[in-house]
């Protein structure tokens, strides 16, 4: 498969122009928007459809599954306010496109995918990219307590409620963004662990999201 990792003239003009897409659509965050810039998202792609891989959509994975739109991926990074070292669970690993934007960001990422065939394409492409996350196979709706607390959580499905298990395994002054609706649309909501015991939610805009299935979801 090393044939795929060719990153020409032709790609990176399109990524440019892809940041300059996210810019107008409203993301702002300039580190957001460099790691947009540096990450490849045609790797994720299967050749045919390189055409595809620069076009601010959701695109089909296989398995019922998708790799996030880059706006979207752009969004939910902008609102975990990233810093360098930042401990971050990420539930739904997918492509593996937002784990890598996560780790150009500076953070160390744990990343949980419940789909199989998922997870056994994604730990071969990842590190073929550069990009080492510890990666799990599972339930995320439950987090993963082993490594617990984090600073940042995130999660890539619509799930319909906001699981209270993910809340505990946050540090606190850490953020949760998780999209909470039924099946067909969800809203953004960000969660802040203020104290031990108390926490500040936002509800923003509105996605449509691949359920969360499991425990603690659908
Ligand atoms: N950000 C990812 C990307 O760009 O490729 C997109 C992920 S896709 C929209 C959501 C993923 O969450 C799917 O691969 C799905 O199998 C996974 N998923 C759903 N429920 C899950 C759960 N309970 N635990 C872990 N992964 C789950």
């Amino acid at each position: 498969m090393a044939y795929k990792f060719v990153d020409n003239y032709r790609e990176r003009g399109a990524r440019k122009k892809l940041v300059e897409l996210l810019k107008s659509r409203g993301i702002e965050d300039e580190n957001v928007l460099t790691a947009i810039g540096k990450v490849p998202r045609h790797f994720f792609f299967d050749e045919t459809f390189w055409n595809q891989a620069y076009k601010d959509i959701a695109f089909p994975i296989g398995d019922g599954q998708t790799i996030s739109q880059p706006y979207t991926v752009a969004y939910q990074s902008e609102l975990l306010h990233i810093k360098k070292g930042d401990k971050v669970l990420e539930i739904g690993t997918g492509s593996g496109y937002q784990t890598c934007i996560l780790m150009e960001l500076g953070a160390t990422v744990f990343t949980i995918e419940r789909q199989e065939n998922i997870y056994n394409r994604t730990i071969q492409v990842l590190p073929g990219m550069g990009y080492r996350p510890t990666f799990y196979c599972g339930d995320g709706s439950k987090g993963i307590a082993a490594h617990a607390p984090y600073d940042k959580i995130i999660v890539t499905a619509g799930a319909p409620l906001v699981p209270e298990i993910l809340l505990k395994q946050l540090k606190i002054g850490g953020i949760l963004v998780i999209p909470v609706g039924d099946e067909k649309t969800q809203k953004m909501v960000t969660v802040i662990r203020v104290s031990e015991t108390d926490y500040d939610k936002i509800v923003l805009d509105t996605f449509r999201f691949v359920p969360l299935v499991g425990d603690q979801a659908w």
